[in-house]
């Protein structure tokens, strides 16, 4: 694979190799601890969409339906081991381009990918239809088959996993794709593809085309020979999506945004809770651009101020804000400048609104000495809030960064109302020692996943989405492969 160069461009990779854009336009891809350009990356257009469409077609009706299952998982367990191969230098970039702690990436986000390429090669070969016994006079059965051409739109905040849980899938049922990365993070995903081939997938099985959502997304959604569209994005996105696809009537999987609720009950083992609603839930590696941040902090009245005062000394003492490349580094930069600026909005909204500051509201140079290099950087450093009300909106809109507010409650039903009284459903977490409790608020808070004294756990095998606003359809589990098939019935007359 050839390295990714300082001031170099990646071209898209379509049908096997690297290809300019055909209107000749690129985009600077900006460093995010630094905010300056690195590489440039294809602005394509419809044009580009055009011939990687036609390339996954071509492969699709060709070779790659051809192949027996075990085939088809023998390239994916090839990939993973390129992927391994490559694991640092592909971790660097991603960190490079949208700002993840290199720590974070390489010991998480690599190894999930191999771990889930190699999940989905297991799957390939175990794609059973069933026999329906309807009479003795009939034979009939069901195959699960592969949609066609699938288009999957990939947002900037882990580029790399999100293509493998949707990807994996998607080449283990039997489909052939057309990526497009998000246009502020797009490095990793336009390298990683190029593995793919090198580990001896035929050309045009996976293809990748950068640019903007508004022309590149669109024109996959608009075009007839893409089937089925997997995004994961914002609900504004999925809307626009499922508008201008409806003429089509293609299949939609959306993986969307979230208000997540995280709630600490007064019998919570608190060593645990505290990590748990801050580092682990929102100040993370990432800045708090996670679709899971537990952004909305419920605690029991009768520990309210403990709690709080907890998480300020745990936050102080570990969060180390700095250089994604820095491997002592904990929590990176935003991605990039307009949703640093989103999310300063956001923290003046809530002071505005009257919630209390409890710490942060610090950004960019503010979080560094005079004169350091990541003075210009696109930080923002963990902002915590107490006294919020639910109806505010810090407790009712997406962040996508590192804050959350903390709403005080007085008794169970009191902290279910709140959890639930969101327009989304993506995940929540609850903190308590009552078996009783935890099994209660399972079966009843309306997410698509509640931990229990745990948070963020995110596992290849484990069925991942939202329900509400939050989305629909599944990453991840073998539930996900439905996503991505269709099922034929047969009916065999024995008389
Ligand atoms: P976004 O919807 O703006 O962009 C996501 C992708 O969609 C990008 O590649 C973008 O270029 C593309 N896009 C934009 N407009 C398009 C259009 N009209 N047609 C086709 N494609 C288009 O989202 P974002 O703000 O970049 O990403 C953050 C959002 O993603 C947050 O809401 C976050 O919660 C969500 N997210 C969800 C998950 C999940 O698994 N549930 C994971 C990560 C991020």
């Amino acid at each position: 694979m050839a390295l990714l160069l300082e001031g170099h461009r990646i071209d898209n990779w379509i049908d096997g190799r690297r290809v300019p854009p055909q209107n000749g336009n690129y985009l600077e891809s900006i460093e995010p601890s630094y905010a300056k350009a690195w590489i440039e990356v294809p602005d394509g257009d419809a044009a580009d969409v055009e011939l990687a469409v036609a390339a996954a077609r071509s492969a699709f009706e060709g070779p790659w339906r051809q192949l027996p299952a075990m085939a088809r998982a023998g390239h994916l367990r090839s990939v993973a081991r390129e992927v391994a191969e490559h694991a640092e230098e592909l971790a660097t970039i991603e960190s490079r381009d949208n700002g993840s702690p290199i720590a974070e990436v390489s010991a998480g986000d690599l190894p999930a990918v191999c771990e889930m390429l190699n999940y989905w090669a297991g799957a390939a070969d175990k794609l059973h239809g069933e026999t329906v016994q309807i009479s003795p006079g009939s034979f009939n059965f069901t195959i699960h088959e592969p949609i066609g051409v699938c288009g999957i739109i990939v947002p900037w905040n882990s580029p790399l996993a999100i293509l493998a849980a949707k990807v994996g899938a998607a080449l283990a049922a039997g489909n052939t794709v057309v990526l497009k990365p998000a246009e502020q993070a797009a490095a990793s995903i336009l390298t990683i593809a190029e593995l793919f081939d090198a580990a001896g997938m035929p050309p045009g099985v996976i293809n990748v085309v950068s640019g903007r959502g508004e022309v590149v997304g669109d024109a996959l959604v608009r075009h007839p020979d893409v089937r089925k569209i997997a995004l994961t994005g914002s609900g504004e996105t999925a809307r626009i999506i499922t508008e201008r696809s409806a003429p089509l009537l293609k299949q939609l999987t959306f993986e969307l945004g979230g208000k997540s609720p995280n709630i600490v009950f007064a019998d919570a083992e608190l060593d645990r809770a505290i990590p748990g609603v801050s580092t682990q839930a929102v100040f993370t590696g990432s800045a708090g651009q996670v679709c899971v941040a537990g952004s909305r902090l419920l605690i029991h009245a009768s520990i309210y101020d403990e709690v709080i005062d907890r998480i300020a000394k745990h936050v102080e003492a570990s969060v180390r804000l700095g250089d994604a490349l820095d491997a002592s580094t904990s929590m990176g930069p935003i991605a990039f400048h307009e949703q640093l600026e989103k999310v300063k909005r956001y923290v003046e909204i809530g002071q505005k609104e009257g919630a209390e500051l409890v710490f942060g509201a610090r950004f960019g140079a503010d979080n560094f000495a005079p004169g350091d290099a990541l003075g210009n950087g696109y930080f923002a450093a963990p902002t915590l809030f107490r006294d919020a009300h639910n109806d505010m909106r810090v407790c009712r809109e997406e962040i996508f960064g590192p804050v959350t507010c903390a709403i005080p409650f007085e008794d169970d039903d009191e902290a279910l109302a709140i959890a639930n009284d969101t327009p989304y459903g993506l995940a929540s977490g609850v903190w308590t020692c009552d078996l009783k409790r935890a099994h209660r608020f399972v079966r009843d808070i309306q997410a698509g996943a509640v931990w229990v004294n745990a948070y963020r756990m995110i596992h290849w095998a484990a069925p991942f989405g939202g329900v509400k606003d939050s989305g629909y359809g599944r990453d991840s589990g073998l539930e996900s492969l439905r996503g991505y098939q269709q099922t034929k019935t047969a009916w065999i007359d024995l008389h």
